[in-house]
């Protein structure tokens, strides 16, 4: 007996040492503090904390000023908050960021612009900057409700912004308007060369003002983009760099990219290179979309055979299929019977393969069609693990609630129902937030978390009632670890945690209590991903040394 207590001592003692051997370093000290803050968790409870220390990309702890200073060494970093607020980086869980990079530095943009007298005058910068005779490119992503003057800009307009331009200015899927000079370089002469079904708008007097009505759907958009000149590859590099800066700008780390329209195998090379390159500032887990009607199965499996589920790294990884998975489900409320069972043998192939699957479907009326395949699949192959979801959804009923939560299946939101969503919650459904950007909605996630809480169709964009505003504290959640459960990083990322990678941002405000009409025009002042700056402004600006590589 009392031998064997002896020896546990010793192999006790002897453990001990073998530790203290094997990280003489310990306490470890930290590359990095963060202290005199309001650091948002987004923890469990919702915990704030004042300081936060970083050591190889990960937070090693959160707590107080004087617990987080005694991790600091000689060559610690030590960043003042000044009593700033802090948040887990955003990870915006429907972005089509993949597609919107590759010609950040070759359109205009509108996000932002609060009237058309500066939204136009962007297009004159432009056309001032640009080779003469270039196309100018407004390629959605705006709203006529955004600008003082609530109207859409008309033919003359863009006349007199860019004379001697051709430009393209294409609101959501439905509508665009050219300059002269655009139909002429698009070849478009008369109503019969515009793809079908669109039609040139006309006036009281049936001249036609130089707008194009598409007519329902997403087929016209989509031929006239493609109409438009490629930015060439190095063009898509740079502006998928330049584009994830400005989304580091406004405190984004983090997006799902669901693929989409114009969105095809050869449009991933350029994200693909800024990886290869350790110049990502974003880290993107991106789904496949079957590229080609009627080929879309044969595709995914060709394309997905030496892609399996989850692979790549931290940075960038290959995240299932969607949000289009078949042509003829998408965007069809009333698929034949053919098509339903095309899209099933695909989706039934992908629960197989342990893939996830998220799916485009606006309309809760008719998502018994989609939802009645998930559950003929989740009968056959289970699919509760596999973290399937459904994009949009905007007006989530009760019912179709219940049957997504029986699968296990996750909700990706933008501008969802105050109600679906306060339904969803209770019910325990995992909600990510997210925009839809670029064609159909800003990329700003302020803008967003603006509108949740600020009723901007009202005059004067008063606050939203109670019964129909989340709690700030929510709205955080679902745009940072709820997004995050939808790549299955729930336990690497989305809130400030020891042991989880240092993505976080620094802001203009106090997003928790500045009035609501202010949270649209916060910003971040330090964004880091991994542990590294990949923005800072104002105060850190010094702290930014040039372009830095991503940690992966
Ligand atoms: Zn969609």
């Amino acid at each position: 007996m009392r031998i064997q207590i002896a020896n546990s001592i010793r192999t006790a003692l002897l453990t001990i040492c073998a530790l203290a051997i094997a990280s003489p370093a310990w306490p470890q000290t930290a590359d990095t503090i963060l202290v005199n803050g309001k650091i948002l968790t987004v923890d469990n409870q919702f915990s704030t904390r004042e300081a936060l220390a970083i050591r190889e990309g990960k937070i090693t702890a959160v707590g107080s000023n004087s617990e987080i200073r005694k991790q600091a060494g000689s060559q610690t970093r030590v960043i003042d908050l000044q009593g700033r607020t802090v948040i887990p980086g955003f990870i915006d869980s429907h972005m089509h960021a993949i597609r919107a990079g590759q010609t950040f530095t070759t359109e205009v943009n509108w996000v932002g612009a609060t009237s058309l007298a500066e939204a136009l005058n962007r297009i004159h910068e432009a056309s001032l900057a640009m080779k003469p005779g270039s196309w100018l490119i407004v390629a959605g992503g705006w709203k006529a409700e955004q600008f003082k003057e609530k109207r859409r800009p008309t033919q003359a307009d863009l006349v007199a912004a860019a004379p001697n331009n051709p430009v393209y200015v294409q609101l959501n899927y439905e509508w665009e308007v050219m300059t002269p000079a655009g139909f002429q370089a698009m070849g478009i002469n008369s109503e019969a060369d515009l793809p079908r079904p669109g039609r040139f708008e006309k006036d009281a007097s049936g001249k036609p003002t130089g707008a194009i009505e598409n007519g329902g759907g997403f087929d016209v958009a989509i031929a006239l983009f493609d109409k438009l000149p490629h930015p060439t590859f190095d063009e898509q590099v740079e502006g998928t760099k330049k584009f994830f800066r400005e989304l580091n700008r406004l405190g984004l780390t983090g997006v799902g990219d669901p693929g989409g329209n114009n969105v095809n195998p050869e449009n991933y090379q350029p994200v693909f290179k800024v990886w290869r390159d350790h110049q990502l500032t974003i880290r993107v887990a991106y789904s496949l979309c079957g590229p080609t009607a009627g080929k879309e199965f044969e595709e995914l499996k060709s394309l997905t055979q030496m892609l399996p589920q989850g692979f790549g790294d931290d940075m960038l990884k290959f995240n299932g299929l969607g949000e289009r998975i078949t042509w003829g489900m998408n965007n069809n409320n009333h698929p034949t019977a053919d098509d339903k069972e095309k899209y099933y043998q695909i989706v039934r192939w992908a629960a197989q393969q342990g893939m996830p699957v998220t799916m485009h479907w606006p309309n809760d009326g008719t998502a018994d069609t989609l939802l009645s395949i998930y559950e003929r699949v989740n009968a056959e192959f289970p699919i509760t693990d596999l973290r399937w979801s459904v994009a949009h959804l905007t007006n989530a009923s009760p019912e179709n609630l219940r049957r997504m939560k029986a699968m296990g299946v996750g909700w990706t939101i933008q501008r969802a129902s105050a109600a679906s969503v306060e339904n969803a919650k209770e019910l325990g459904i995992k909600m990510g937030e997210g925009t839809d950007a670029h064609r159909v909605a800003s990329y700003n996630p302020f803008t967003e978390l603006s509108w949740s809480q600020v009723d901007s169709k009202r005059a004067g964009g008063v606050q939203r009632g109670p019964e129909q505003t989340p709690t700030r504290e929510d709205a955080l959640r679902a745009y940072t670890i709820g997004s995050a459960w939808f790549s299955f990083d729930e336990n690497k990322r989305g809130s400030l945690e020891p042991g989880k990678l240092a993505d976080l941002a620094v802001l203009t405000k106090d997003y928790m209590t500045v009035p609501p009409d202010e949270i649209g025009s916060i910003e971040s002042l330090l964004t880091m991903v991994g542990g590294k700056i990949v923005y800072a402004a104002g105060p850190y600006a010094r702290l930014e040394n040039g372009p830095q590589q991503s940690k992966r």
